[in-house]
């Protein structure tokens, strides 16, 4: 992963992506609102700080503004479903502020003559956005379009006379905020990447958990064709309390962390692996049918029986065997239904004499 996360959503899961827009749309929800009441509060101190003639015009200006920015307020709902709603809404805001920007600057004629409040608009502007926890490569685009967009109309309204020194200071300080806004939007996303896998990642083993595995259930099934079997198996460690019991629960753990290595070297990347509870883990095979599921499930259950865990304490060999119930369905039933059975069947597995695989008939 790497760097590779923080440049671009392309890596995230769908399931942190959309996380992460809900997280945004709600920022920009904020945003947005607090621009509004900005926006029309600043009418007072214009009223104190301008001459009539600009005041006069200026209101109705920032009236504007605040009539095309409402629109995206009922807009940031359609963002936390959609990432393309995201990027035009993004988009929307920076193309209001920046011509709300430049109107301001077209009737000061000049920006050495623009009150404070407007001269450091721009820089506000990159203050503000550094809420959303955009992707560095996001928070790139929205910096170049910001800076461009105001050294052009700096350009073209401020009588072209904008000096050497004048633009260079121009640019250097609204290159020293864009690098604040990307670093503190990268914390940002660095700290929900963080806790998102805390959240998701079952800390002993490191296998996903039982949320994040209902989640990529729904993403297969979503994602599947009609009449596209996937199957399902669930794993339970045979008499693993015994093993607490007359080892210990740090050779427990061990015993739970070695299954795990063992489920991902042999399900591999096409399968979904997670901890489904305690000793219990659940395997997701797509577009798999039950006779498939049932072979895996049988390498597995040999695999963990020739894999015994030598013991520290008189380096005996702790024998751990696992019990499965495979079930295989398609988008007739639901994920409850392919639980279900599973379960059903890892419950006769048990009543057999536990170390077998059983399929749900
Ligand atoms: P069965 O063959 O019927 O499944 O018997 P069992 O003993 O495996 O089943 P039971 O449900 O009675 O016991 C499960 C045990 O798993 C109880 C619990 O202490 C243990 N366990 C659950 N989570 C952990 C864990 O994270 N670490 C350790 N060491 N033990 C755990
Ligand atoms: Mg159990
Ligand atoms: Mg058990």
């Amino acid at each position: 992963m790497g760097l590779k996360e923080y440049w671009s959503d392309r890596s995230h899961s769908q399931d942190f992506k959309l996380i992460r827009i809900g997280f945004v749309a709600v920022r920009f929800r904020w945003l947005v609102s607090l621009l509004l009441i900005g926006i029309a509060g600043w009418i007072a101190v214009d009223w104190w700080v301008l001459d009539s003639a600009h005041f006069h015009l200026l209101w109705k200006v920032r009236l504007m503004a605040g009539v095309m920015l409402t629109p995206l307020l009922p807009l940031s709902y359609l963002c936390k479903l959609n990432r393309r709603w995201m990027v035009l809404s993004l988009f929307a805001l920076l193309v209001i502020l920046l011509l709300f920007n430049a109107v301001s600057l077209w009737s000061f004629r000049d920006v050495a003559a623009m009150p404070t409040g407007y001269m450091a608009f721009p820089y506000f502007l990159l203050a503000l956005l550094a809420v959303l926890p955009l992707p560095i490569r996001s928070g790139v685009r929205v910096a170049v379009t910001i800076i461009a967009a105001v050294l052009a109309t700096d350009y073209w309204l401020d009588s072209h006379t904008l000096s050497n020194g004048k633009l260079i200071e121009r640019v250097w300080l609204l290159l020293c905020f864009s690098l604040a806004m990307l670093w503190v939007q990268t914390g940002q996303l660095r700290m929900l990447l963080d806790l998102y896998r805390e959240s998701t990642r079952d800390p002993l083993t490191r296998l996903m958990n039982r949320r994040l595995f209902m989640e990529q259930f729904k993403a297969v099934r979503h994602n599947s064709k009609l009449g596209e079997m996937c199957s399902v198996i669930l794993f339970d460690l045979d008499k693993f309390k015994r093993i607490n019991d007359e080892h210990g629960h740090l050779i427990g753990d061990e015993v739970l962390v070695n299954v795990s290595t063992t489920l991902v070297d042999i399900f591999g990347q096409d399968a979904t692996v997670a901890r489904y509870g305690g000793e219990e883990f659940v395997v997701l095979l797509p577009n798999t049918e039950l006779e498939q599921g049932v072979r895996q499930a049988e390498t597995l259950r040999l695999a963990v029986e020739s894999q015994p865990i030598e013991s520290p304490l008189d380096e005996s060999e702790i024998s751990v065997t696992v019990s499965a119930g495979v079930a295989a369905g398609d988008n007739t039933h639901t994920i409850s239904e392919l639980l279900q059975r599973a379960d059903e069947a890892l419950y006769q597995a048990k009543s057999r004499g536990r170390n077998c695989v059983i399929a749900y008939e």
